[in-house]
């Protein structure tokens, strides 16, 4: 047999057409090392590889830069975050939503400085060991930070291997096969950069809905470009619709401009997170629960939220708090030396929602009289 048509052979050239790109090609990121450095034998810091992962992972380069230089800002290293309180890195992490990534990146910073190095485990098994490390970010750490040949599988290199090998198979079914044909692209050689390309590759070249498959690399040995199917790859099973769910929002304000803010309990949606007082989030319409008793006003309209297995609605009503008032939770705070309105950054998208459409609405009469238990109105996109 020749052995230019082994598999093996086939696979090591994709890899080494992949990494030429990469050299050429590769994104400017704030946590890389670039390809000629790491080709020289530099390494990235693995606290970086794992904040920046633990970020992108549902979100965009875009939206995650910011958050990543500010995190890197106020904690340089994994001692730095071990040692910050909760509440100012669930305050720092907002906005960015799937808040358990927050709490999952404080227990893995506590474990690694309680660890016997203090410091990063350099391989998966030891790393998956971790609390709040799961396989994904296990295996991106382990080949992009130690250089292990690892297979390191997200969306992106999901589509791309479904296009390349023309996988039909509905995810996520496909996705054992997917991540076996993956492993059997990684390199030893430069396996972090070979996950890193992948990535790029995914988010530059083999994009979603119009894959650039005239200035792909693997363009000539890809299955779903030969055969015109790329752009109907990955296939997915559909999901179900998702429910409708809605609550009562309560925006209280003191005198001295300060507002009403509870952090919500640690297990559940936007766990540990700082939040307006609402009621629960439900199918049937809510039992009030205000904070404490006064004049509660509901405001027109309502706040549209949709969360990873439900849409939620909320109706939002709005107290001046009467001197002396004493919430039976939450307790009412301005940023130290900032005005209220500085507040909504540390608040999560939600309740960020919540805040801007009070104040937007305040001076306007409701569009239906306050109700003991106010009947839902028309959804309205905020
Ligand atoms: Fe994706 Fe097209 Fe490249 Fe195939 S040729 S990997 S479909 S961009």
């Amino acid at each position: 047999m020749d052995s230019s048509n082994r598999p093996q052979d086939k696979r090591a050239d994709l890899s080494g057409l992949l990494l030429g790109w990469y050299d050429r090609a590769a994104r400017d990121l704030p946590w890389r090392v670039p390809p000629d450095r790491s080709r020289a034998g530099e390494r990235p810091d693995p606290y970086r590889v794992w904040l920046s992962e633990v970020m992108l992972q549902q979100t965009t380069v875009a939206a995650v830069t910011g958050y990543f230089h500010r995190f890197l800002a106020r904690w340089p290293t994994v001692a730095d975050l071990a040692a910050a309180p909760d509440a100012e890195v669930m305050a720092e992490w907002a906005g960015l939503g799937y808040y358990a990534r927050a709490r999952n990146l404080l227990k893995g910073a506590r474990a690694v400085v309680a660890s016997e190095n203090a410091a990063f485990p350099d391989s998966y098994g030891a790393l998956i060991a971790l609390p709040g490390i799961g396989p994904y970010t296990a295996a991106a750490i382990a080949a992009i930070a130690f250089g292990r040949p690892e297979t390191v599988v997200d969306g992106n290199v999901e589509r791309v291997v479904a296009r390349l090998f023309a996988v039909t198979e509905p995810l996520p079914k496909a996705r054992t096969t997917l991540r076996c044909l993956a492993a059997s692209l990684t390199p030893d050689e430069r396996p972090g950069d070979f996950a890193q390309a992948m990535m790029d590759l995914g988010a530059t070249v083999c994009t979603p809905r119009k894959p650039a498959c005239m200035i792909c690399p693997l363009g000539p040995h890809c299955q779903a470009r030969t055969l015109g199917i790329a752009a109907d790859l990955p296939v997915k099973t559909p999901k179900p619709a998702k429910p409708e769910r809605q609550g009562l929002a309560y925006v209280a304000r003191r005198a001295d401009g300060a507002l009403l803010l509870e952090t919500r309990p640690e297990r559940g949606l936007l766990g540990g997170t700082l939040g307006f007082p609402t009621t629960g989030w439900t199918v049937e319409p809510p039992n009030p629960a205000p904070p404490f008793r006064a004049d509660w006003r509901q405001l027109p309209g309502t706040v549209r939220h949709t969360f990873t297995h439900f849409h939620l609605t909320l109706t939002v009503l709005m107290a001046e708090a009467p001197p002396g008032a004493n919430p039976d939770r939450g307790n009412f705070r301005a940023p130290a030396g900032a005005p209220a309105n500085a507040l909504p950054r540390s608040l999560p998208t939600l309740m960020r929602k919540v805040h801007d459409h009070a104040f937007r609405n305040e001076s306007l009469e409701p569009d239906v009289p306050p109700p003991d238990s106010p009947a839902m109105t028309g959804a309205t996109d905020t």
